[in-house]
């Protein structure tokens, strides 16, 4: 398991949660005993422009501090994926988000859409023809839901579940059905369903249990080629090590 990482993701460019201090600091301290770092680039404008309009870059574009961490980001998803592709399961830690945002527009503390980004990169390459995202966030990704929407051979999938049990079973009905093999599995490991957290529902265990069946799934269904993507969480406290949790059952 490998950890896609830069130091300038401490960096606070923005005043939204994703952006707080502290918050990336509180996943590293959780990490990196145990864990291996690898460095990404940032990504250039014909990399965002796969997914996202001229129009929307300009956008972010106007905000220079926010536009180099969010090119860092995207860099950071798509060196995971990179290496997820070279049989090496991998997290990138990265802020700021990407799931809310679509191709022309952002919001909920997202600019670039990274996990998007990677994927039609190594759609683009022509390494991988189908792939199918899993989104554990709090949220629905209404950003990487738009941009695959015209897209069959990217499946989207966000589980709801009112219950622990139910998120679970909702899970592995999800995982379950009987289809054709996925050129990769990205799953978008947001942690604000946690139960101290803003959704009041997962504990730290269940982000394990989730991690182990998407590790078995990729085996299963994706050549075992598996990259997850920092999302949300913004209790420091528990965000740490609902991280760890889910990269033990995942990696
Ligand atoms: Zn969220």
């Amino acid at each position: 398991m490998l950890v896609v990482y830069h130091s300038r993701y401490v960096e606070i460019y923005s005043s939204d949660p994703a952006s707080a201090p502290g918050r990336i600091e509180s996943i590293l301290d959780e990490l990196k005993a145990s864990l291996e770092f690898v460095e990404p680039k940032q990504v250039n404008e014909q990399e965002l422009m796969l997914v996202h309009t001229l129009d929307h870059i300009e956008h972010v574009k106007a905000h220079s501090l926010t536009f180099e961490i969010a090119l860092l980001a995207a860099g950071g998803a798509t060196k995971a994926a990179e290496l997820a592709m070279q049989g090496k399961p991998s997290f990138a830690l990265i802020r700021p988000p990407g799931h809310h945002a679509s191709r022309d527009s952002s919001w909920g503390f997202c600019f670039f859409n990274n996990v998007a980004i990677a994927i039609e990169k190594l759609r683009i390459e022509r390494k991988i023809s189908k792939a199918v995202v899993v989104d554990v966030d709090l949220h629905y990704g209404d950003g990487t839901a738009s941009i695959f929407a015209q897209s069959p051979q990217v499946t989207y999938f966000h589980p709801e579940g009112a219950s622990r049990q139910s998120y679970v079973d909702e899970l592995h009905r999800f995982l379950s059905i009987p289809r054709e093999p996925f050129g990769i599995l990205a799953v978008s490991a947001g942690f604000d369903r946690h139960e101290h957290d803003w959704g009041g529902l997962l504990k730290t265990e269940d982000y394990y249990t989730i991690g182990k069946m998407l590790k078995e799934f990729a085996e299963d269904k994706c050549n075992a080629r598996r990259f997850a993507v920092l999302e949300g969480g913004y209790n420091h406290s528990v965000l740490g090590k609902s991280v760890k949790a889910l990269l033990d059952g995942f990696g």
